[in-house]
C-alpha cells in the first residue's frame, strides 16, 4: 500500500475522508502526495465562528460534570483509535512511531485530567470588610476559543486546548497546520462521533476549518473570537498577539523555543548523555522543547563531548514508521534550507560535526553537533531542525547568565549530583524559563504541570496545573444579605 492509500484507510477507520480541494497534502517520509483536501474561505471560517458562537449559548449552560462526560467519551474514541491515529502522524509529520502513539497518549492524557477538572472548577470566597457582607469569585465560560496549531504537534496541542475549553464551558473552532489537515479531519471525525454518543452537544460546538494564514487570520480578527490559543513561530506570534490586543481580545502564545542544558561536573554523565540525546535530536530536532544549545563544564567537557559525538554519528536515521529508527525526516525542503543556512553560518564561528543530507528520497539529515567558543549567531535563533551548539563554561552563574541571555524563554535542564547547583538553576535567580528541568532533557513535558515559556515564546501557559483558568472568565460577587447598606472605604452617601 502507498502512504496515500493507507492515510486514506486510516481516516477511513476513524470516520473520516480526504475529500477534493487546493490543499496538497504531502508525507515527508517520502515526499510523495497524500491527497488534497478543501481549505476553507476567510467567509466560512466566519460562518464557522458564528455557529460556534451559537452553540456556546447553549453549552454554557450544561453543568460543568455534565460537559466532563463529553470529554471522557472523546477519551475513549482517542483510546480505541491511538494506533491509527498515532500512525496517520508518523505518516503526515514524520514522526517516529512510538513519537506518533506519544502524541495521542497526551491527548488521553489530557482528556483524562479535563474529566477530573470537571468537578474543579472552583472560585474563592473572601471576607468582606462590611457586615453580613461576601464576597466571592466564580468562574464562566469565555465563548469560542480560536485554535491554532504548529505542524509540529498537529494533534496534542488541540487536545490540550480543546479538553480544558469544553469542560470550561466554550466552544470550539480550529484552524490546523497547513502541513497537517489530515490529523485534523480524524481528530474532528473522533469528536464528532464522541459527540453524537453523547447528544446533547449542541451543533457547532467544535468547528475544524483547513487553510493556512488567511484562515488564521479570520480567526485572529473576529471579536467573536473571546481567546486565541496559538501555537507556532515567534513570527506568527508577533502578527497574531498585537491583532488580537487590538480588538482588546485574548491570547494565550505557545511560540517558539531556544532551550539549553547544563552539564555540570558532578552529573551523572549516563543519565546525561541519554538526556542530551534525545531532547536534541527526538523528533528530528522539531520540537518546541529540542534542545539546541549545550553548556559542558571544563573538567567533563571532552570525555562527555567525545561520546555524544560518538551518539550523533551512531543514531539510526531513516523510514520512521520502521522499528529501531530514531530519526525521522525533515517536514520539507524549507526545514533543509534552513538548518543549511544556520550551519553555513556556524562554520565561520565554530566547529561543524554532521549536517548532511542523507540520500533518500523526502528530506533526511545527519544531525550536526556545532562546537562553539562563544554564543554568537545562529546559536541566538531558534532552527527548527537537529542543530545543537556545544560550548564549555567554568562558572555555574555564567552558564546560568548564558542559559537566559537569549530572546526566547521556554525550557531549561541542568544535569548536576550537586542539590546546591540544582537548587540554584530552579531559584527565581536561574533559569528564566517556563520548564526548568533537573537531570531530565528539555523536551517530553508531562500533562499535569502548566506548560508553556516567557519571553518571545509568548508567556501562555496550556495543559495541567491551573492552565483551565486562562479559559474562563472571573466574575467577583459581592453579596449584601442584610437589611443596611454599608458602603465600602466607610463612604457616607445619606440621601
Ligand atoms: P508557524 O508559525 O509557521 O505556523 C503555526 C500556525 O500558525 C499554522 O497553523 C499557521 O498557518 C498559522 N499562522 C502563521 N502565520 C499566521 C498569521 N499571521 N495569522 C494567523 N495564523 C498564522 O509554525 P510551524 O512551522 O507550524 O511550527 C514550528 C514552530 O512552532 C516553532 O517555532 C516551534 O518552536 C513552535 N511551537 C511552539 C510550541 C509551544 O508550545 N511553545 C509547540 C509547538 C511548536
Amino acid at each position: 500500500m502507498t502512504l496515500g492509500e493507507q492515510a486514506a484507510t486510516l481516516l477511513g477507520r476513524m470516520g473520516a475522508r480526504m475529500g477534493h480541494g487546493d490543499l496538497a497534502c504531502t508525507s515527508p517520509i517520502d515526499g510523495s502526495t497524500l491527497g488534497t483536501v478543501a481549505q476553507a474561505s476567510p467567509a466560512e471560517v466566519n460562518d464557522a465562528i458564528a455557529a460556534a458562537h451559537r452553540a456556546f449559548l447553549a453549552w454554557r449552560s450544561v453543568p460543568a460534570p455534565h460537559r466532563g462526560e463529553l470529554v471522557r467519551l472523546l477519551c475513549e474514541e482517542l483510546r480505541a483509535h491511538k494506533d491509527d491515529l498515532g500512525r496517520l502522524v508518523s505518516i503526515e509529520v514524520g514522526k517516529v512511531l512510538s513519537e506518533g502513539l506519544g502524541e495521542v497518549q497526551e491527548m488521553i492524557d489530557i482528556c483524562d485530567f479535563a474529566v477530573g477538572l470537571s468537578r474543579q472548577l472552583h472560585g474563592l470566597t473572601i471576607v468582606s470588610e462590611r457586615s453580613e457582607h461576601r464576597m466571592m469569585e466564580q468562574w464562566h465560560p469565555l465563548g469560542v476559543v480560536g485554535i491554532i496549531t504548529a505542524f509540529n504537534f498537529p494533534v496534542a496541542v488541540w487536545a490540550w486546548n480543546a479538553a480544558l475549553a469544553l469542560v470550561c464551558g466554550n466552544a470550539l473552532v480550529w484552524k490546523p497546520s497547513e502541513k497537517a489537515p489530515l490529523c485534523a479531519l480524524a481528530v474532528q471525525a473522533l469528536f464528532e462521533r464522541a459527540a453524537a454518543r453523547f447528544g446533547e452537544a449542541p451543533d457547532g460546538l467544535s468547528k475544524l476549518v483547513v487553510g493556512a494564514r488567511e484562515a488564521g487570520k479570520a480567526l485572529v480578527d473576529n471579536p467573536r473570537v473571546a481567546l486565541v490559543s496559538a501555537t507556532g513561530s515567534v513570527a506568527m506570534g508577533r502578527a497574531v498577539g498585537p491583532r488580537v490586543a487590538a480588538r482588546f481580545g485574548r491570547s494565550l502564545l505557545e511560540l517558539g523555543g531556544n532551550n539549553a542544558a547544563i552539564v555540570a561536573p558532578s552529573a551523572d554523565l549516563d543519565l546525561a548523555l541519554r538526556g542530551v540525546a534525545f531532547a536534541a535530536m527526538g523528533t528530528a530536532g522539531q520540537r518546541c522543547t529540542t534542545l539546541r544549545r549545550l553548556f559542558v563544564h571544563d573538567w567533563v567537557y571532552d570525555p562527555f563531548v567525545a561520546r555524544l559525538k560518538a551518539a550523533y554519528t551512531s543514531v539510526t536515521i531513516g523510514d520512521p514508521l520502521e522499528p529501531g529508527t530514531l530519526l525521522g525526516p525533515l517536514i520539507d525542503e524549507g526545514a533543509f534550507a534552513a538548518m543549511q543556512r544556520a550551519l553555513d553560518e556556524a562554520r565561520n564561528l565554530g566547529i561543524v560535526h554532521g549536517g548532511k543530507r542523507v540520500a533518500r528520497a523526502g528530506v533526511y539529515v545527519r544531525p550536526a553537533l556545532v562546537e562553539m567558543s562563544e554564543q554568537v549567531g545562529p546559536v541566538l535563533d531558534e532552527t527548527f531542525a537537529p542543530v545543537l551548539y556545544v560550548m564549555r563554561y567554568t562558572d555555574l552563574g555564567s552558564a546560568i547568565a548564558l542559559n537566559n541571555a537569549v530572546a526566547q524563554g521556554l525550557s531549561s535542564a541542568i544535569f548536576t549530583t550537586d542539590l546546591r547547583e540544582a537548587e540554584q538553576f530552579v531559584a527565581a535567580t536561574g533559569s528564566d524559563c517556563g520548564i526548568a528541568n533537573v537531570n531530565i532533557g528539555t523536551s517530553g513535558a508531562e500533562i499535569g504541570g502548566a506548560f508553556g515559556g516567557e519571553k518571545e515564546t509568548g508567556g501562555g501557559r496550556e495543559s495541567g496545573s491551573d492552565s483551565w483558568r486562562a479559559y474562563m472568565r472571573r466574575a467577583t460577587n459581592t453579596i449584601n444579605y442584610g437589611r443596611s447598606l454599608p458602603l465600602a472605604q466607610g463612604v457616607s452617601f445619606e440621601l
